[in-house]
């Protein structure tokens, strides 16, 4: 059959099997630069099916390595160019692409993937899709660059670090995640993203890209070893440090003392709700965090000791978890 021709060079490596790739489904997250590289590996390869999730547009500077894209492209939403190219390098794969947010997509289409790709550049949203998998049970690779810089992180679910457990991010960041924005400043640092140019070269883009494309299709056919489970790369020095992160026990995000136990909070009873949001966006860097008890959202003008008692179950909202936290509210006593 042609078909089989398709593939049958990397039909020859031991253990690899096209059928189950064929029947497979990743999630791609960003098609940006590295996004580009791992869609058209995983496109020729055939995975059964691709959905690309990207809610930018295609601009001039992106061309020096995004290379799904071309010059007459200029304008148009990578998702549907992407998926366009895509087709054209595999007829045979299905492939379904939201111009969207990640955090407007229904959960349901998270919870039909093998593997979650996340080709993100911000913090946040490495903490949202990490804090998805968590919660469909996905395993996830996560990856980024900066110049000649790299790194690859491969998060299973309950079963190896997530990025909460360990986040590798720079103090800069924390800080910023550590300061609830109000409206002025959340406008500021729209424009401040849409400012930020950070150095960006193909070569990266590629082995970063080959990389996590590697890493989805071992978990896919079950090959070798997954990455244990944080490399950094250093291009100029050729350098690969690999990082077993571990898991802690009071992550919480996939903790088992906080499955078990849960998280305690301490609340003061004439403290407003709006107080204790305040407290919990700054503990677990939130933007504009909600508290909801027995399913209803807590109005935060009220006094906590009219809305909570001790041992009170609940849930704090977020746009930047896509689970939210549970925990358990301990009164002060005065
Ligand atoms: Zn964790």
């Amino acid at each position: 059959m042609p078909e089989d021709k398709r593939y049958s060079r990397q039909s020859l490596i031991p253990g690899w099997d096209q059928t189950t790739l064929d029947s497979s489904t990743v999630i791609l997250v960003g098609v940006g630069a590295i996004g580009s590289y791992v869609a058209t590996i995983l496109a020729s390869s055939g995975i059964g099916k691709l959905v690309i999730i990207e809610f930018d547009t295609i601009e001039l500077s992106n061309l020096n390595r995004q290379l799904l894209f071309r010059d007459e492209d200029l304008g148009k939403p990578k998702a549907e160019v992407a998926s366009k190219r895509l087709k054209e390098i595999n007829p045979k794969i299905e492939i379904e692409f939201y111009h969207k947010k990640m955090e407007e997509v229904n959960v349901s289409v998270y919870e039909g993937a093998d593997v979650i790709i996340g080709c993100l550049d911000t913090f946040i949203g490495r903490r949202w899709i990490s804090s998805m998998a968590l919660r469909v049970k996905k395993p996830l690779i996560l990856g980024g660059m900066f110049a000649f810089l790299g790194d690859v992180q491969v998060i299973i679910p309950y079963k190896t670090a997530c990025f909460e457990c360990q986040p590798l991010v720079s103090d800069e960041e924390l800080a910023q995640a550590c300061t609830p924005f109000g409206e002025e400043r959340k406008k500021e640092r729209e424009e401040e993203e849409e400012e930020a140019k950070l150095p960006a070269v193909a070569t990266l883009s590629s082995i970063i890209g080959g990389m996590m494309a590697q890493e989805s299709l071992k978990l896919i056919l079950e090959l070798g070893a997954p990455l244990e489970n944080y490399m950094f790369y250093d291009g100029l020095n050729n350098a690969t440090t690999i990082i077993p992160l571990a898991r802690t026990e009071d992550c919480p995000a996939c903790g088992e003392l906080y499955k078990l136990e849960q998280i305690e909070f301490i609340a003061h009873p004439t403290e407003t709700i709006k107080d204790l949001l305040f407290r919990l966006a700054l503990t677990y860097g939130l933007e504009k965090p909600d508290l909801m008890v027995e399913g209803k959202l807590l109005n935060s003008e009220s006094i906590v000791e009219n809305q909570l008692k001790e041992k009170s179950i609940a849930y704090i909202l977020d746009k930047n978890l896509a689970k939210p936290i549970k925990i358990v509210i301990k009164i002060e006593k005065l």
